[in-house]
């Protein structure tokens, strides 16, 4: 799945309030709607500490930005590292 879909994932989780279910019920909304491969894209989820819908946003989305794939995203203190 390209990582701008997974930005657009990221979006809709976000908007979405309708609270976590304590699964991947909107995750798996999203790809069916987008026509992603739903079983590699929420194994890779699973490994990556998105087991549900808010563990998504908060952790994987988190890694996102970390690893500078969001690169619109505003990470200025990382500069101190110099
Ligand atoms: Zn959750």
């Amino acid at each position: 799945m390209p990582v701008g879909k997974f930005i657009q994932l990221f979006d809709y989780l976000d908007k979405s309030s309708q609270g976590c279910k304590r699964d991947l019920q909107l995750t798996i909304k999203f790809l069916e709607k987008h026509k992603c491969p739903i079983k590699d894209v929420t194994e890779w989820l699973y490994k990556n500490d998105g087991g549900c819908d808010c563990a998504v946003l908060a952790n994987v989305e988190k890694q996102f930005v970390v690893r500078k794939i969001i690169s619109e995203l505003d990470y200025r203190d990382k500069d101190d590292e110099e």
